[in-house]
Parts: C-alpha cells; sequence; structure tokens
C-alpha cells in the first residue's frame, strides 16, 4: 500500500520508547515535530544552536501531560569542530545507550543568486551546513542506531533537492547531496534494520520560507504542525522496511 500523508492514522502513544534526535528543533518544522514526537511518546533529543530557544522548546515538552523529559544538545553546524561533535555522540551515548531514530532538519538557505553572482564562501558554508554537518553527525551517531531494534533516519529534502532550478544555489546543490547521502545510507544498511530516507516537506510557514519567498501571502501556507505525518510514520513502527525513498510530507 502506497503512503499517503493525508489519510495516515496513528495512535497517541505511536513513538513510545523511542528515542529521537532531531536537529534544529528550535524553531520550524524541527520545533513543531519535537512537540509532536514527544507528544506522541518519545524521548526526544532537541538540537540546535540557540539555547534559549532550545529551553523554550524543552519548557512546552514539559508541559505536556505525559510526555517523557526531552534533553538538550546544543552544536552550531556552522562552527562545530571535531571533537564538539564527538563530545555530542557521547552525551547521547552515556545518557540513552542507543537511538532509535535521527532526523536531519537544520538547514540555511543561503543566497539567492545566480551562479554567476553566488559567492563562494556562501556557497561552502550552505554545503557544510546541510549537507557535511548530517554526513559527519550521521557517521559518529551510527554506533548508536546499531543499538536499536527499529533505526530509522530521516534526510530532509526540498523540490530543488530533485530539480535544479534557477537562483537557489548552494541551498539545491545540498539538497541533491542530501538525496544521495540518503540513498547511499539505505544501499550499505540494505540487509540491516536501519532505514534511510528523504522527507521533501513542501511549502510551509517558517522563517526559511519567508526569506525566500518574502513577497507570499503566508495565510495560504501550512503551519508546520500541519505537515507532519510523513515524518511520524517514517519515525514509527508502520514504516520498517521502508528505506532508500524520497517521500513528501504534502
Ligand atoms: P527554519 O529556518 O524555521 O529552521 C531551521 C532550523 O535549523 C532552526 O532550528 C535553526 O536554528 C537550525 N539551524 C540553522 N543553522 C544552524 C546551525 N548552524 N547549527 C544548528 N542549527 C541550525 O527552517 P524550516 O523549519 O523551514 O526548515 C527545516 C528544514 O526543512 C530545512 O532543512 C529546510 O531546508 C527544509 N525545507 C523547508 C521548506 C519550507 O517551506 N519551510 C521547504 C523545503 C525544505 P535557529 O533557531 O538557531 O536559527
Amino acid at each position: 500500500m502506497t503512503f499517503d500523508p493525508r489519510t495516515y492514522q496513528y495512535s497517541g502513544d505511536l513513538l513510545e520508547g523511542r528515542i529521537i534526535m532531531i536537529t534544529g528543533a528550535s524553531d520550524g518544522i524541527g520545533r513543531a515535530l519535537a512537540i509532536h514526537a514527544a507528544g506522541l511518546g518519545a524521548q526526544v533529543v532537541l538540537h540546535g544552536r540557540n539555547t534559549p530557544k532550545l529551553e523554550a522548546v524543552y519548557d512546552e515538552i514539559e508541559a505536556l501531560e505525559g510526555a517523557p523529559r526531552p534533553s538538550i544538545a546544543v552544536l552550531d553546524l556552522a562552527t562545530a569542530d571535531g571533537a564538539a561533535y564527538s563530545a555530542l555522540a557521547e552525551s547521547v551515548e552515556s545518557t540513552f545507550g542507543r537511538l532509535d531514530g535521527l532526523v536531519h532538519n537544520a538547514g540555511i538557505l543561503g543566497q539567492r543568486l545566480s551562479i554567476e553572482q553566488y559567492d563562494p564562501a556562501e556557497w561552502q558554508k550552505v554545503l557544510h551546513v546541510n549537507l557535511t554537518a548530517p554526513f559527519v553527525l550521521t557517521q559518529l551517531l551510527m554506533p548508536m542506531l546499531r543499538q536499536s531494534a527499529d533505526p530509522s533516519v530521516i534526510f530532509t529534502s526540498s523540490g530543488v533537492g530533485r530539480e535544479g532550478k534557477a537562483f537557489w544555489g548552494a541551498y539545491s546543490a545540498s539538497k541533491f547531496g542530501i538525496e544521495s547521502l540518503s540513498q547511499m545510507l539505505a544501499a550499505e544498511n540494505a540487509h540491516t534494520a536501519l532505514r534511510s530516507n528523504c522527507v521533501n516537506p513542501g511549502p510551509v510557514r517558517t522563517g526559511m520560507r519567508l526569506a525566500a519567498y518574502p513577497a507570499e501571502d503566508r495565510s495560504k501556507l501550512p503551519a508546520p504542525e500541519a505537515i507532519l505525518a510523513t515524518y511520524v510514520y517514517l519515525l514509527g513502527p508502520d514504516s520498517k522496511g521502508v528505506t532508500g525513498q524520497s517521500l513528501d510530507a504534502q
């Protein structure tokens, strides 16, 4: 049966007992997913670079009845060195000993310029945050994912990760790279329990979308809370065996 996010239904405790790290959990889609996943029973590791914003999400989760208390992992994906990445992985290992879900959601838009005008330093930064950081984090957290009976890795793609369009620069290149990274991870783990998939959120009312389309009528866009079914499906038991795919959230 083909998965359809518009009709997917799940129980209120679908993610109970699962330990799930979400990058970029301080805002936008990552924030909404973190709160929703905690409400479904997941023990969420909130990653981000801004401690006060992460603490606000922490407080919202703590106020949810029955939700496991989350934890916070601060790491600036643009500037962190190898030691900082290792410290994060070690803290997940010593606190939880395993990871059942890893959602690579953090990302930056970068410039909206032609290839002719694009700043090479900006290009490098966008590729670093959007593509290299998810690769390094996945590699470091792999031993913890291997400890899970049902590990799921989700990478965040985009429409311009499937089709190159004018003025999307490094962002588009990074999302094409993410599709490739996810497919490679899936293929390399075809005979293991680990699944790896991409989600294309589609247009969502967040700060990034506003930066990309400043003149757009925002009232017509779905809120992050309205597009979470695909993420929930991929993080939960219903997607066992689904790997190497690129799904749409809308
Ligand atoms: P937002 O800009 O609202 O949120 C991005 C998140 O990433 C924030 O939590 C932000 O932290 C974090 N982040 C950015 N840079 C870093 C960094 N250097 N280190 C750590 N964390 C960082 O974006 P969206 O919610 O819209 O986007 C989420 C994902 O969805 C992205 O991968 C995006 O490419 C993708 N996407 C979004 C679409 C949309 O319409 N919104 C469409 C297609 C894809 P902070 O709060 O500190 O800024």
